[in-house]
């Protein structure tokens, strides 16, 4: 008999009203099924004894038997603290109290066998061990629990109210005891036998009292795997059926735009990975399924040319298309861009913002209405009610970490059909993060650059140096390059930031006097034509330096700007300074980024920095940024809910996570509707979990 895991804890021996209660709102531990998913934070290895002239510096947690031969008191600041002499054959050590002296002194006895455990410091060439778990060595003989010591998440409120880990390890056995240790099994006996995984049962038994190292390992291995396997099943199900139920329009052929184009205007030719990438478009939206594509690639790496081409079908199927923008200043480049581009096409194309004046407004909701403008552009803009298209067939999003999911659903509501949806970022998504946390979008990658480009030569300097970073801009500036440098402007400290950035324009103005030299400055307390004017002076050479808050982190493109200086560059995040100095290195000369930092810098900003200055790849800096920031706060808020793993660690298991994925993929093309016998547990399962809402809540 399987016991019913739905049962309440306050069923469960050793639990009762008070602790139920605790543990619920703790750690919002329910029922007997919350409890068998709580999973330890981590083993204490209690497999090995270390003798006193073995240990070293740093070592993880250990413990040494020896005997206690003396207590001294000595005083410090304030209070006093308790130091015991602690002997082994080989040699001695401290051990030392700074709370509970009273106690410990009657408690603990001298020249008796003792097991200490704890963390060894070495202090002057002699070690010591501060608030060491100790045992008598008798009992610790008898207690032999489970070598690996699991330890449990815990709160303060927990710990202090009683429920320490020893008693959450005796809670634990009570539920094995009372279900027998025996659990409904959750994955296929083809899965089991294929991956050579261990069965259920077995690995719950051995994540909370593992047998061994080994047992432990594969208890683990076959948990993770489960977890990362159910969210991939979802994941691409999910993707099935969005394919399955959400029409798009077929777009039949390329049409003739695009064949014009690309045989008389194509102004380069296209990178391999271009191509390919454009190939993945053609298709998707040549099918009967609605695309939902994201395209990633590095700044730089050519993704306007392919969202025009994208464009270019749309219209050769007598469909209009749409390209947003999440600034003014990016709206209009793509706007001057794509009409230098399409100057020989027969094609209309419109800007739309929100300084657009009521007369255009109007014009050009008629001509969208008609079906008379084939292309439009704009801000934030083009969401708004009253801007209707006569038959949207593409909407493309350049950057689209600066859109809300929502907003993009919005676009969609303008047609009967919903729109092929296209959305670009410059921002790499790691691999590993982006297989679980969209794997429901459909992923093209841009990873070439087009040829010729060299690299950008990006150094570290601190601000003590600026005079001499000065000397480098000058002569920069008399090779006629231009030159870019930006102040950080963070919301919750704006005022400060604004001054620094003047205090910064004022000096820089001192030192590039005019009329040799002209700046421009653009920040975010400007009117949009103002700032749309400096930005312009300096897009048609007309001024040399741009000083600038964040503002042109996005899109913004003037081959002929060489230098890239970011102040206070220790105060920005990784993917901030990549998208930084993706603005320099667009044209044929040699490029510099030059990273100015004070002397006060975090260990982790340094992280930063270094790896700025080792390398220019895109998703070697998002793999480093997601270890230092973790996965959560790079993808916002929304996605979190499918980060929240219980056992599995994106970083760290990237390789089950792929393997995972590639077995639900597997799964899903021979049994999409997991009808066959074979899977009954998988498809049960699924079930389960898509009614609780979490993998961990399923087995019962
Ligand atoms: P991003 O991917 O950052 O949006 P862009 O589309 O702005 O990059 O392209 C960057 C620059 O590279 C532009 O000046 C563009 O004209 C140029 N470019 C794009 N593709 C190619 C190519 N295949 N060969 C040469 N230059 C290219
Ligand atoms: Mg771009």
């Amino acid at each position: 008999m399987i016991t019913n895991l739905q049962t309440s804890i306050d069923y469960l021996k050793g639990v009762g009203p008070n602790r139920a209660d605790l543990l619920r709102k703790e750690l919002g531990i329910h029922t007997y099924q919350d409890l068998i998913n709580l999973f330890p934070n981590r083993y204490l290895d209690r497999t090995k004894y270390y003798k006193i002239n073995t240990l070293y510096q740093n070592t993880a947690e250990v413990q040494v038997i020896g005997k206690i031969t003396s207590f001294k008191e000595i005083a410090q600041k304030r209070g006093k603290r308790l130091v015991a002499t602690f002997q082994d054959e080989t040699g001695t050590m401290e051990l030392v109290w700074f709370r509970g002296q009273k106690w410990i002194r009657e408690a603990l006895k001298t020249n008796t066998p003792y097991v200490i455990f704890g963390k060894a410091n070495n202090f002057g060439g002699k070690y010591n061990m501060a608030h060491p778990d100790i045992e008598l060595l008798k009992e610790h003989e008898q207690n032999l629990r489970s070598a690996l010591q699991p330890i449990y998440p815990s709160t303060e409120k927990l710990s202090t109210r009683g429920i320490t880990n020893r008693m959450m390890t005796k809670i634990m056995q009570n539920l094995f005891i009372e279900t027998g240790g025996k659990f409904v099994e959750t994955l296929s006996k083809n899965l089991l036998e294929n991956l050579k995984l261990v069965p259920k049962s077995e690995a719950l038994l051995n994540i909370h009292f593992p047998k061994d190292s080994e047992a432990l390992f594969k208890a683990e291995f076959r948990l993770k795997f489960e977890e990362l396997f159910y969210i991939q099943l979802q994941l691409i199900l999910k993707n099935l059926i969005h394919k399955s139920k959400i029409k798009g329009f077929p777009f039949e052929t390329v049409g003739e735009q695009f064949n014009t184009f690309f045989k008389n205007h194509l102004p380069f030719e296209l990178t391999g990975a271009q191509k390919r990438v454009l190939k993945e478009i053609r298709a998707d939206m040549g099918s009967n399924a609605q695309m939902n594509r994201l395209l990633q690639g590095d700044v730089g790496s050519g993704k306007t040319i392919v969202a025009l081409m994208s464009m270019l079908i749309a219209i050769g199927n007598g469909f209009q298309a749409c390209l947003m923008a999440p600034t003014a200043i990016l709206s209009v480049q793509h706007y001057n861009g794509l009409l230098e581009l399409c100057k020989d096409l027969n094609i209309s194309l419109k800007l739309l913002q929100g300084s657009s004046k009521a007369s255009e407004r109007r014009e050009i909701h008629e001509m969208l209405e008609s079906g008379e403008l084939d292309i439009l552009i704009g801000t934030h803009a083009v969401l708004e009610d009253k801007v209707k298209f006569k038959n949207l067939g593409l909407a493309v999003i350049d950057e689209q970490h600066r859109f809300g999911v929502k907003q993009r659903s919005k676009l969609w509501k303008k047609n009967t059909f919903p729109p092929h949806v296209l959305v670009m970022t410059a921002t790499p998504i790691p691999r590993t993060l982006a297989m679980s946390v969209y794997g429901d979008l459909d992923i093209s990658i841009i990873d070439e650059l087009p040829p010729g480009r060299k690299a950008i030569k990006t150094v570290h300097r601190y601000d003590s140096n600026r005079l001499k970073v000065f000397q480098f801009i000058r002569a920069e500036i008399k090779k006629k390059r231009q030159v870019y440098i930006v102040y950080p402007l963070i919301q919750e400290n704006a005022q400060m930031d604004y001054k620094d950035l003047m205090d910064g324009y004022e000096s820089i103005a001192r030192d590039f006097p005019a009329p040799e030299f002209q700046i421009s400055i653009v920040h975010g307390k400007m009117k949009p034509a103002d700032k749309d004017f400096e930005m312009q002076r300096f897009i048609k050479g007309q001024t040399q330096i741009m000083v600038a808050t964040t503002v042109i982190e996005v899109g913004v493109n003037v081959p002929n700007a060489s230098v890239m200086i970011i102040e206070s560059a220790e105060r920005f995040g990784l993917s901030q300074l990549h998208q930084l100095r993706g603005r320099v290195g667009r044209g044929a000369e040699q490029s510099y980024c030059i990273l100015m930092t004070s002397h006060k810098q975090s260990e982790n900003s340094k992280k930063r920095i270094e790896t700025m200055v080792r390398t220019n790849d895109g998703f070697e800096i998002a793999e480093v940024d997601l270890k230092l920031r973790g996965p959560g706060d790079i993808m916002g808020t929304q996605q979190s809910g499918i980060l929240n793993l219980r056992i599995a660690d994106i970083i760290k298991d990237s390789e089950i996570l792929k393997h995972a994925r590639l077995h639900a993929k597997k799964l899903l093309e021979k049994d999409p509707s997991l009808g066959h016998e074979e899977n009954a547990v998988i498809l049960e399962t699924y079930r389960q979990m898509s009614k609780y809402k979490n993998i961990w809540n399923y087995i019962s």
